[in-house]
């Protein structure tokens, strides 16, 4: 079937983007990167009567450090924050999550504010945005909010964004002091996206002990899960065995994965165990190299 034909506008500010967004209703899209949103069109299983297309718009594509926080623009590619030295320095586990994503060409042209819209539960920033507790700032003509990572993600590719709305800002808490993390994905190929990954940030004293935990699950379940459960199991402790073992399983318990062609729902539960103890381990390991 030969697609309907649709409009198309390249603003060259974010107060025009939204003017034109707006002006386009329900039926007008943003267009960013174009990894997710072009082959959605590409495979008809998009359609939109007008695009409203970012890629001008430099100033939103920036990373800066305010204090304890790190502000990425929403159109900053995932490249340029898997190889910057300021993510690295800030929030190393960024990086990290930013060189699973695809491959390097889709690297060099998506984006962190796209990839968090588009919300695939498999998706690598959706997951440490949920790990880390990142705040997302949602703008419209008319209004600006700020909404928690941990309320953003509704269900697979649902957001509580609304249709007038561009993402501009993802805000990161800067690690603290002593924070060490642990990022384990499961694909069968790289460049694929993930089967089950596990992102964690812990904060260890000059003993080993934890006194601050955060963990997440992506790819099995609907969203990108922030396991609270974890944290009481590990806060206190020294990473010991059992502590790993039952924290993987209260997050092996906390997820409800669906099966498809890549693995079962059950294959998905079990590495999500698997991985939780791994991702745990590593980060303690970060403290013993230290
Ligand atoms: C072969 C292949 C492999 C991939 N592998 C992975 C992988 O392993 N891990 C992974 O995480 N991703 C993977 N991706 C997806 C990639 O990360 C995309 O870059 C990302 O999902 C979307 O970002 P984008 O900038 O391309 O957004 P687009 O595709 O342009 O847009 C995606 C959606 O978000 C909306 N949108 C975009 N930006 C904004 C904004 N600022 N405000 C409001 N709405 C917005 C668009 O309207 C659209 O609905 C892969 C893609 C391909 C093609």
């Amino acid at each position: 079937m030969k697609p309907a034909p649709f409009k198309y506008a390249r603003p060259g500010s974010v107060d025009e983007a939204l003017a034109l967004l707006q002006a386009g209703g329900d039926e007008a899209k943003v267009l960013a990167g174009g990894q997710s949103f072009v082959p959605l069109l590409n495979l008809r299983m998009a359609s939109v009567e007008s695009i409203v297309d970012l890629n001008r718009l430099d100033d939103l594509a920036y990373i800066k450090r305010d204090n304890d926080t790190l502000c990425i623009g929403a159109m900053t590619r995932h490249r340029q924050i898997e190889v910057s030295a300021e993510v690295r320095a800030a929030q190393p586990l960024l990086c990290r999550a930013a060189a699973e994503v695809g491959h390097l060409a889709i690297r060099n042209r998506g984006t962190i504010g796209g990839s968090l819209v588009h919300a695939d539960p498999a998706a690598e920033w959706p997951l440490v945005a949920a790990a880390l507790d990142a705040q997302f700032v949602l703008r419209s003509q008319d209004n600006s909010r700020t909404i928690a990572a941990r309320e953003f993600f509704l269900a697979p590719l649902m957001t509580a964004i609304e249709p007038h709305e561009i993402l501009c800002e993802v805000r990161f808490p800067v690690a603290p002091t002593g924070a060490v993390w642990g990022f384990q994905e499961l694909c069968r190929r790289p460049g694929d996206f993930a089967i089950v990954a596990i992102a964690c940030q812990l904060t260890l004293d000059d003993s080993g002990t934890c006194s601050a935990a955060s963990l997440a699950v992506g790819g099995a379940h609907s969203t990108p899960l922030h396991v609270v459960e974890v944290e009481p199991i590990v806060v206190g402790s020294q990473g010991d065995a059992a502590v790993l073992t039952a924290a993987a399983e209260k997050a092996a318990a906390a997820v409800d994965p669906s099966g498809d062609v890549h693995g079962s729902a059950d294959y998905r539960r079990r590495m999500v165990k698997v991985l939780t103890q791994r991702a745990l381990k590593e980060a303690w390991a970060q403290k013993s190299a230290a």
